[in-house]
């Protein structure tokens, strides 16, 4: 058996192309590269790689990882600059003895010395966003910290390694070198080659709390199916946040057991998400939660053609 599931529609032709990967028996870390490599270099999606929008002083700083359920190999890079694919520097540094995790400058520094490829991941339309929001944060008292989306994928090959990958330029206007939960393992990402893995996005701050993909490897590995384990460990964080805090902030996870079973869930309105497998090629779905239960609906041609067309609209500075 082989499958895919990712965050988010944006995850759509990556999955695709790691999808054909993995027909062709083909190893899960290189169908999981490709496929977020995909989502980062395409300009128009403003929360991953290239176009992602910028932090408070209108720099990209990039968060990714990799993690090989199969060797515990574990990879990842937060707050890095003018590097165009955080996964694949994140992938090179799950091969490393020590010093997996590398932050700001020493992730540049690393990623220079490997030779990987630098770019300039500020674009035209990530300032205008950046001027807008600045803008409209003073004039309408805004939250600045709306409109983010991470890509988070699990993947599993014909050979049964299983593979979990992040990338995402976190927060819009966050802090210099703030962290979200996406380079964090057991919070953005966890996998076990022998049960399944699982991804997270939505508030950093929060699914961090909960260790949230962890927990749902967990209750997988417990005999839970991914669907129930995903139901489980939401609605008991959402619940516990609130009882806690008086809030919960978004959460969203997508989860793939290594039979290929998968499961999301979320408690916001309109998550979508991409799943593929042996006996699926990729689709969109969306989801509600409906009472502590995600019903998932195909995504219709109407809405995956607004998706597009708005992702694209042409720009103006107001
Ligand atoms: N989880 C990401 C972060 O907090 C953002 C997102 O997924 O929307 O950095």
């Amino acid at each position: 058996m082989y499958g895919m599931i990712a965050t988010w529609r944006m995850a759509f032709e990556g999955v695709t192309k790691g999808t054909e990967i993995l027909k062709h028996g083909g190893h899960a870390g290189d169908a999981i590269e490709i496929a977020i490599k995909e989502v980062e270099n395409f300009e128009f999606y403003k929360s991953v790689g290239y176009g992602g929008l910028p932090n408070e002083d209108m720099e990209v700083e990039l968060d990714a990882a990799y993690m090989d359920g199969t060797t515990f190999d574990i990879g990842a890079v937060a707050a890095i600059k003018d590097f165009a694919n955080p996964i694949s520097i994140a992938r090179r540094l799950s091969k490393e003895e020590v010093n997996n995790l590398l932050v700001g400058e020493g992730a540049e520094k690393f990623a220079h010395k490997e030779g990987f490829e630098r770019k300039n991941m500020l674009t035209e339309r990530a300032k205008i966003h950046y001027h807008n929001r600045v803008k409209e944060v003073k004039e309408l008292q805004l939250k600045p910290y709306s409109g983010h989306d991470t890509v988070g994928m699990v993947s599993l090959d014909v050979n049964e390694n299983m593979i979990a990958g992040t990338s995402t330029s976190g927060l819009f206007m966050k802090k210099k070198g703030r962290v979200g939960d996406s380079p964090i393992c057991g919070s953005g990402f966890y996998v076990d080659s022998k049960v399944g893995g699982a991804s997270a996005t939505g508030l950093g701050e929060d699914l961090i709390k909960g260790c949230i993909s962890y927990e749902i490897v967990r209750l997988m590995k417990e005999g839970h199916h991914p669907q129930e384990a995903c139901e489980i460990a939401v609605n008991n964080l959402d619940e516990e946040l609130k009882i806690r805090r008086g809030k919960a902030g978004d959460l969203s996870l997508i989860a793939m057991n290594n039979k290929g079973e998968w499961g999301v869930s979320t408690n916001i309105e309109g998550f979508s998400f991409v799943v593929a497998n042996q006996f699926q090629e990729p689709t969109v779905y969306l989801t509600k939660n409906i009472n502590g239960k995600c019903i998932h609906e195909e995504a219709s041609q109407e809405w995956l053609y607004n998706y597009m067309k708005t992702r694209t609209a042409p720009l103006v500075r107001k």
